[in-house]
């Protein structure tokens, strides 16, 4: 038997009414305050992501879905969305719009990562990117628009986290600097911190074992070696997130596995959620576009995983999908006018559905039930429903009584009588 790749999942409908709201909730946040929907395609050229990206992350070394095209040129599916976005500003010469450029985004993107609850091969974000702006009003903007979606789609106890990466001049100076930290202290270190001091110091700051801990209170922190204009950007946005009542918690230790962050980065996770915490994140890129062959603009975004909403919002009942009339048949020979009473129906805005199957009328009386119709029409033969046989049954009050067919439809809409 064939079944979905390992890591995918199927959207059955039942699922996807969620989705469809979660996807409503963004575009009225979003478009509300000057976002646009943008869509990229579901592959790239393989360099935009080595580039933009960064070749040493792992996403880049060992998640992508890499492939020939057969014209010999190497294609990747998208494992992110905000390298291709600035793609597109660059492409469209987006730089002579007026600026910022504000967009959102929903769609999947692709990782091979071993799969997990709430980690999958194929996965869903939803994001939004400001291109064109520096300003520290720009990531808090985009931090309390993230923040609102999140607790409008119900997302249960949330909490964020902040910090300054700097430049990638005074990251690396940083870095240095604790490594000859850790060197230092090399012998109180766990076995695995101690051989991946070069390749990953930061990773020290994660580390569980009472030792490593120990020495990790007085490393260095890169929020202490901000250069001025920097530090000076972290204050501003956490005076605007004070301002605005979202609460954050100051992180010197976040990293995030993109290597274009620059200066603001943000993390929501929630404790619903089990080792795959992380709700969304983004942060500020300014050297991305230019990385890209763009004009030097700065900018700055997020993307949010949409399993993960979804899993930490929980199972928030949904108003059942309602229908408002399904057309039975009597008998067979009332299956035109069956199809044009269920037309003009919905041409009249009701959810309605006829019988489509050949089943008896207890049969098709018990499935009217079963998908929750408040109303039937039992239609009886083509021949003589002009003269007043079809009848309309209230589901719930269990009426019924003979009708014109002209009649079924303003009943309905009136919701009285019968
Ligand atoms: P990132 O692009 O890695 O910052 O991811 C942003 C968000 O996307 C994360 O916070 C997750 O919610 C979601 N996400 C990332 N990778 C996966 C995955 N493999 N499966 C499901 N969701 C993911």
């Amino acid at each position: 038997m064939i079944q979905a790749p390992k890591g995918t999942f199927d959207v059955l409908p039942e699922d996807a009414a969620r989705r469809e709201l979660l996807e409503e909730h963004a575009r009225k946040i979003l478009g509300a305050a000057g976002y646009r929907r943008i869509e990229t395609p579901t592959f790239e050229a393989t360099e935009l992501f080595e580039r933009g990206v960064g070749e040493a992350t792992d996403i880049v070394r060992k998640e992508m879905y890499t492939f020939d095209d057969g014209g010999g040129r190497s294609l990747t599916l998208r494992p992110e969305g905000t390298a291709p976005i600035c793609r597109a500003y660059i492409e469209h010469g987006m730089h002579k719009l007026p600026q910022p450029v504000k967009f959102w985004y929903l769609g999947s993107y692709y990782r091979a990562e071993a799969p997990q609850r709430g980690r999958y091969r194929q996965f869903w974000q939803v994001g939004a990117e400001t291109i064109g702006s520096a300003t520290p009003e720009t990531d808090a903007e985009l931090i309390v628009l993230l923040a609102d979606l999140l607790e409008a789609l119900g997302v249960n106890r949330t909490r964020l986290a902040l910090s300054s990466l700097g430049t990638p001049e005074t990251r690396a100076e940083y870095r240095s600097e604790l490594v000859t930290y850790l060197r230092a202290h090399e012998s109180m270190l766990s076995e695995e911190i101690r051989t991946r001091i070069d390749l990953n110091p930061l990773r020290a700051f994660d580390a569980t074992d009472p030792g490593t801990r120990e020495v990790m209170l007085g490393a260095p922190k890169l929020l202490d070696r901000l250069a001025a204009a920097d530090a000076e950007h972290l204050a501003a946005v956490r005076a605007l997130l004070d301002d605005a009542g979202v609460e954050y918690e100051l992180d010197p230790t976040l990293v995030r596995g993109l290597d274009y962050y620059t200066r603001t980065v943000f993390e929501f996770s929630s404790d619903a959620l089990g080792a795959q915490s992380g709700v969304g994140g983004g942060g500020r890129y300014d050297r991305l576009i230019e990385q890209l062959d763009g004009p030097p603009t700065p900018a700055s975004g997020w993307a949010a995983g949409i399993e993960r909403i979804l899993l930490a919002a929980g199972e928030q009942p949904l108003a059942a999908e309602l229908v408002d009339l399904f057309v039975a048949l009597a008998k067979p020979e009332g299956a035109r006018v069956a199809f044009e009473l269920s037309r003009e129906a919905r041409r009249a805005g009701l959810h309605a559905q006829q019988e489509l199957g050949s089943r008896s009328l207890k049969g098709q009386l018990r499935h009217a039930d079963r998908i929750g119709a408040r109303y039937v029409a039992i239609v009886d033969d083509g021949t003589s429903a002009a003269s007043g046989l079809v009848s309309l049954r209230n589901m719930e009050s269990g009426e019924q009584r003979d009708t014109a067919p002209d009649n079924v439809i303003p009943t309905i809409l009136r919701g009285t009588g019968l």
